[in-house]
This record gives structure tokens, sequence and C-alpha cells, in this order.
């Protein structure tokens, strides 16, 4: 019986030749490497966007009242920007239930909602049943017109081609105001469809001649509140308008998660419930 003494130092294993060596090592670089490239691709194929770091406003934002009075009369022209079809209704039903009783609102909607990274999904019927559900919304807040842009649903890319299409809306419809998502200070972790349909809409806000005001939703930053407490009912009823998104459980949660959205902004101002825009006047330094 062989017995261990603790004071030897331990018998060294049989060594490794270069060879065997060279061959694990290299088998760890391709392993490593495919667990670096799968994370990346995932990464990469996924549609959310995450700031690590909280993006701070470069300047003071100080309370703004983009013509509160013009903005609520009679006939005043807006052009609404989002990314899918039912962004409008979960970011301001609230507000567009109080403004499209005085003002021309036409809506533009960036892609065709197909929901293409989901590669399980049917996406013909995304298209169909999701434009079905965005126009029938918008006729429900009664709003003039809908414009899809027809960009893959969470691939929308800012391009030059995509800015001078929304000038070609802009000096069509000739907006007064133009209410789209915050591209540069969203909620930290958003969906780049979002931040994308804000830089487009933005880009083209400051290219066109026309527009006064840009209130962008969505955002970390707001400095302008409509309080909403008593649409609250009516924006639930619109989101609930979107049952292939929005339906039993999920309906729940998100109807949570919005009041949530609601109560934060609606602080703000001390009231129940508000939605929030930072505003910025074009042509004019912020
Ligand atoms: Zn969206």
């Amino acid at each position: 019986m062989s017995e261990i003494d603790p004071l030897q130092p331990p018998k060294k294993k049989p060594g490794l030749t270069p060879e065997v060596r060279r061959k694990r090592r290299n088998r760890r670089i391709i392993v490593y490497g495919a667990i670096v490239a799968a994370i990346a691709g995932f990464w990469n194929w996924q549609p959310w966007e995450y700031d690590f770091v909280e993006r701070t406003p470069p300047a003071s934002n100080p309370r703004v009242d983009p013509d509160r009075k013009k903005l609520f009369a009679k006939g005043t022209k807006i052009l609404l920007v989002t990314a899918h079809p039912d962004d409008s209704e979960f970011y301001i039903g609230g507000t567009l239930t109080q403004l499209a009783k005085t003002a021309e609102i036409h809506q533009v909607i960036c892609t065709d909602g197909d929901k293409a990274y989901y590669p399980f999904e049917d996406h013909e019927r995304n298209r169909r049943v999701r434009k079905g559900e965005a126009k029938a919304a918008l006729d429900a807040w009664n709003g003039r017109e809908l414009i899809f842009l027809g960009y893959p649903d969470g691939r929308l890319r800012d391009t030059e081609g995509a800015v001078n299409r929304m000038v070609e809306i802009i000096h069509r419809v000739k907006p007064d105001y133009i209410l789209a998502f915050d591209g540069d200070y969203p909620p930290r972790a958003s969906h780049q469809d979002h931040r994308r349909a804000g830089d487009i809409t933005l880009k083209a806000a400051r290219k066109a001649t026309g527009p006064e005001w840009i209130m962008l939703f969505s955002t970390m930053h707001p400095n302008f509140v409509v309080d909403i407490t008593d649409d609250w009912d009516r924006k639930r009823e619109l989101l609930a308008l979107h049952s292939s998104q929005f339906n039993g459980e999920r309906l729940q949660r998100v109807e949570n998660m919005v009041a949530g959205m609601a109560e934060n902004d609606g602080e703000r101002i001390e009231v129940a419930m508000g939605e929030g825009f930072r505003c910025i006047r074009l042509g004019k330094p912020e």
C-alpha cells in the first residue's frame, strides 16, 4: 500500500505533449469564440436597446408651454409619428383623445408591424390584423388619416431616404405641431424602432419648413405634461382595441405598466394621471 507523504510535493501528472496542448488550446478558442459570437448575434437580432449610463439632458429642462391655447384650438393640424400600430394609444392615448376634439390629426406608422424578428410568427397575418387594429383605434379617437411607411418591424433605420419621405409628408400635411418618440432621451430600455422613428422625425422636422413645435413622448425628460386623469378609462378602452397584442393577463399587465407611467408623469404637475412630452420649438435653440 502506498502512502502519501505530506512533506513531498505532489507528483506531476505525466506531461502533455506540445501537440495535445495546442489542440486543447485551439478547442478552447473555438468554444469561447462560438459563445461570444452567439451572444453578439442574439444582441444584434433582438430589437431592444439599453443605455447602460443614463443620459442627462445637455441643459436644464425647465417647464415649457408649447402654446397650449393654439395646441387645443379648433383646426390645429397635428402630425403624429409612431413606430408600431399600437404605440399611439399606449403612450399618448389620453392626449390624443383630448386633442382630436378640436385638432386635425394625421398619423404616420413607420413599420408594418409584422414582428419579423419573431421567426415563428405569421408575418402576413400580423401585418393585416395590426393594421386593422390601428385603423380602428384611429377612428375611435377621431384621427383624420393613417399612413403606413411599411418599413420592417424591428429593423427601422434612420436613413436619408426615410427622413426625406417624412419631409414630404410634413410638406403635404402642413402640421402646426409634430408628435413623435424622443430618440435622444428615451427610457433606458427602449425599442430601437421607437428611437429611430424619433430620430427620423426630429431630423425631418428640422429640415422641413412649417411646423412650429415638436412634442416628444416616451421621454425621460418631459417639460410639459397633459393631465389625462379624466381620460384614463378612455385610454384603457383604446389599448384594448389592440386585442392581438394586449389581451387577458397581458392586457392587465400592460394597463398596470401604463398606469405606472401615467402616475409618474401626473406627479410632475400634481394630478393623478398625466402624459409627459419634451417640447422643442423648431428653428430655435432648445
Ligand atoms: Zn412600439
